[in-house]
C-alpha cells in the first residue's frame, strides 16, 4: 500500500486513557510530569479525564466514559487526525465489558502510526523522547490514493 507523511507538531494532542484499576498509576505518572504534559493539549475518557483534571489540575478534554463508547470517540478522533499520541493505561488481568473498542482503538492508533505507551515505562520513554519537542512525520496509508484504486478497480471490472 501507498503511504504518506503526516506531521506531528510541537504541541501535540495527547489522549489520556486509564481502565479503573489503573487510574492511580495513570494520575501518579501525570502528576510527575504535569510540567510536560502541560504543553500539550489533552484530551481523555470521560472518568479518566475527569480524575486527572480533578487531581492534577491539567486542563483535560472529557470524551464519554469508555465503556459508554469513548474509546470509539477517540478512535474516530484518530482517523480524522486530531489525535497525535496516546497514553492507554489498560488492564492486563481483566477482561472489560468493552474489550472490542480497546482492540478497535489499539488497531487504529497502529493504523495511522501514532505513538501509544500501554504502560508506564513506555509513557517514561516516549515523554522524554526529543521528538516530543520536534515536528515528526508519522507514515500512514495514503487513504485517497487507495480510495481512488479501489473504485477504479470495480468501475474497470
Ligand atoms: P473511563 O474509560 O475513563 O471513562 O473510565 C476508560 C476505558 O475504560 O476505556
Amino acid at each position: 500500500m501507498d503511504k504518506k507523511g503526516l506531521m506531528l507538531n510541537k504541541s501535540k494532542n495527547i489522549a489520556l486513557i486509564a481502565h479503573d484499576s489503573m487510574k492511580d498509576n495513570i494520575i501518579r505518572w501525570a502528576k510527575e510530569n504535569k510540567g510536560i504534559l502541560e504543553r500539550h493539549n489533552l484530551v481523555g475518557t470521560g472518568t479518566t479525564a475527569r480524575l486527572l483534571s480533578e487531581k492534577t489540575g491539567l486542563e483535560v478534554k472529557g470524551y464519554k466514559s469508555g465503556p459508554m463508547g469513548g474509546d470509539q470517540q477517540i478512535g474516530a478522533r484518530i482517523a480524522e487526525g486530531a489525535i497525535d499520541f496516546m497514553i492507554f493505561f489498560w488492564d492486563p488481568l481483566e477482561a472489560q465489558p468493552h474489550d472490542p473498542d480497546v482492540k478497535a482503538l489499539l488497531r487504529i492508533a497502529v493504523l495511522y502510526d501514532i505513538p501509544v505507551a500501554n504502560n508506564r515505562a513506555s509513557a517514561d520513554f516516549i515523554l522524554s523522547s526529543p521528538l516530543m519537542e520536534m515536528e515528526y512525520e508519522r507514515h500512514i496509508f495514503d487513504f485517497e490514493k487507495e480510495l481512488k484504486d479501489r473504485v477504479d478497480k470495480f468501475i474497470n471490472e
